[in-house]
C-alpha cells in the first residue's frame, strides 16, 4: 500500500499529520520536507524579542520525535524537485517516491524586494526558523533596523523590535499600516502607538536602493531620502510556493487551486496552508489551516469533509496597541462605522441592511471580538 505523503514540515503539514493519526494510526503516513523538520509555530518568529527566546528555544519536537510521536517516516533535508500525477510518484533530491495520496504543504514565499544598490544582498527576510536564527545573529550589537513594509508581519515585527530597543524605522507604501485590512481611524491609532514606542514612520514611500555605508546602511527611498540603518528586513509581503504543482501540470492561479475537499486538479493529490488557493481563497494564516487539517484528515480517512470556515478574526501581536480584525467579503456593500475611543477604536462593517460583515478593532476595543464572532455567525 503506497504511503499518504504530506510535503512540508509547516504548521500545514504537522497538523495535518496529527489530525490523521487521531482518526487512524495504521495508514503509513510520510511527510517529506526542505528543512530539518523541527516542529515550531511560525507566529512566535515576531514577537520572540519580547518573550525572550532565541531561535533555537522557539523549535519544539526535533524531526525524530515528531516520526516517533506520530507514528510516521519524515525525511528531513528533502527537496521535491517534480510531481508526476499520472505514475503517482514525486522525484525528490534523494530519490523517488510513489505516493497513494499526495498532500501539498508548501508554504509561501517573501515576495522578492527587488531593491537595487550594493548593500541588496543584506537585506533580510523572515518566514522560517532559519531565517529568523540569521535575522538575530545580524542584530545581535547593532542599534538601527528598517523594516521595508507596514503590514501585519512588519507591525509586529517594529513593535516587537521597538520594545527590545531599537531604533526602528518604517517603510511603507499605504498610507496608514494594514491599509488592506483596516479603516484610516484604526490604522493610524495604531502607528501613532507605535509612533509612540520609538518607530519612525515613512508612508506613501517605496525603498529604492540599499548601499553600503561607513557604518551599516543607506536605504534609499523614491523620494530621495536616506535611512541610515544597520540591518533591513524586508516583511512586504509571501505569495503562495505554486511553482511545483504548475510544473507537474496542476492547475494554479494565486495559490494551488483546489475545491473545498482540498483536492487539486489532479487526482489523489490535495493543496493545503499557505500555498492553496481554497474555493479561490487564500489564507495565509493559522486558523485557516487548522481548519482545512481537520476536513482534510476526516477526507483521506474515508470520510469525505469539505472545508467549512468559522468567522476567523486575525489577531494583530503588537502589543503597543493590538488589534483584531475580520475583514468584509471582497466586494462587500455598506461600509466601516467607527467609534473612536481613548484607548481603542471599533470599526463595524456594516451592509446597507444593516448587518454586520466584517470589524476592526484595536486597543482596549479588541475585547468585544467574540461577541460580534457570534452575532457573525449568526
Ligand atoms: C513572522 C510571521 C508571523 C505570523 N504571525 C501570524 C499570526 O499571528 N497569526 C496567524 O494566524 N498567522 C500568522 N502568520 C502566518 C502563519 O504563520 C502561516 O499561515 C503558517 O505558518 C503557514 O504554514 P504552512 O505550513 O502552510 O507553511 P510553512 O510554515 O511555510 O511550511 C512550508 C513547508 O514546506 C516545505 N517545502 C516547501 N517547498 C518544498 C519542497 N519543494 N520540497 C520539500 N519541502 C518543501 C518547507 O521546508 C516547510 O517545511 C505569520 C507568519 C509569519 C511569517
Amino acid at each position: 500500500m503506497h504511503p499518504i505523503v504530506i510535503v512540508g514540515s509547516g504548521l500545514a503539514g504537522y497538523t495535518l499529520l496529527k489530525e490523521i493519526r487521531k482518526r487512524d494510526t495504521a495508514t503509513p503516513v510520510t511527510l517529506v520536507t526542505a528543512d530539518d523538520g523541527a516542529f515550531y509555530s511560525k507566529p512566535n518568529l515576531s514577537n520572540a524579542l519580547a518573550a525572550g527566546k532565541t531561535a533555537a528555544a522557539l523549535a519544539g519536537a526535533g524531526a525524530d520525535k515528531m516520526a516517533a510521536d506520530q507514528n510516521a517516516t519524515v525525511l528531513t533535508h528533502t527537496r521535491v524537485t517534480a510531481i508526476d500525477t499520472a505514475g503517482q510518484r514525486i522525484r525528490t533530491d534523494h530519490g523517488e517516491l510513489a505516493y497513494g495520496k499526495l498532500v501539498l504543504a508548501l508554504g509561501a514565499d517573501p515576495i522578492p524586494h527587488g531593491l537595487a544598490g550594493d548593500g541588496a544582498g543584506a537585506v533580510l527576510a523572515v518566514n522560517d526558523l532559519a531565517d529568523y536564527a540569521a535575522f538575530r545573529g545580524a542584530i545581535d550589537g547593532r542599534r538601527r533596523v528598517t523594516v521595508l513594509g507596514g503590514g501585519l508581519i512588519g507591525c509586529e515585527f517594529a513593535n516587537d523590535l521597538a520594545h527590545a530597543g531599537f531604533a526602528v524605522d518604517v517603510v511603507h507604501l499605504g498610507g496608514w499600516p494594514l491599509e488592506r485590512l483596516l479603516p484610516v481611524e484604526a490604522g493610524q491609532r495604531l502607528a501613532d502607538s507605535l509612533a509612540a514606542l520609538g518607530v519612525n514612520w515613512h508612508f506613501g514611500r517605496i525603498a529604492k536602493s540599499v548601499e553600503r555605508a561607513a557604518e551599516g546602511y543607506g536605504v534609499r527611498l523614491d523620494n530621495g531620502e536616506t535611512i541610515a540603518t544597520d540591518v533591513v528586513l524586508s516583511a512586504i509581503g509571501l505569495r503562495p510556493r505554486t511553482q511545483l504543482a504548475q510544473a507537474g501540470g496542476i492547475a494554479v492561479r494565486r495559490g494551488i487551486q483546489t475545491n473545498r475537499l482540498l483536492e487539486t486538479s489532479a487526482p489523489n493529490v490535495y493543496a493545503m496552508g499557505d500555498c492553496a488557493e481554497v474555493d479561490g481563497l487564500n489564507l495565509p494564516y493559522v486558523q485557516p489551516l487548522m481548519v482545512q487539517a481537520r476536513s482534510l484528515a476526516a477526507t483521506l480517512t474515508g470520510t469525505s469533509t469539505p472545508v467549512a470556515y468559522p468567522a476567523m478574526p486575525v489577531m494583530v501581536k503588537t502589543p503597543a496597541h493590538p488589534v483584531a480584525v475580520l475583514p468584509p467579503k471582497l466586494g462587500a456593500s455598506g461600509g466601516w462605522k467607527v467609534e473612536c475611543g481613548d484607548t481603542g477604536i471599533c470599526a463595524l462593517h456594516v451592509d446597507d441592511n444593516g448587518r454586520l460583515q466584517g470589524f476592526a478593532l484595536t486597543g482596549s476595543e479588541t475585547g468585544r471580538r467574540n461577541t460580534l464572532v457570534k452575532e457573525l455567525a449568526a
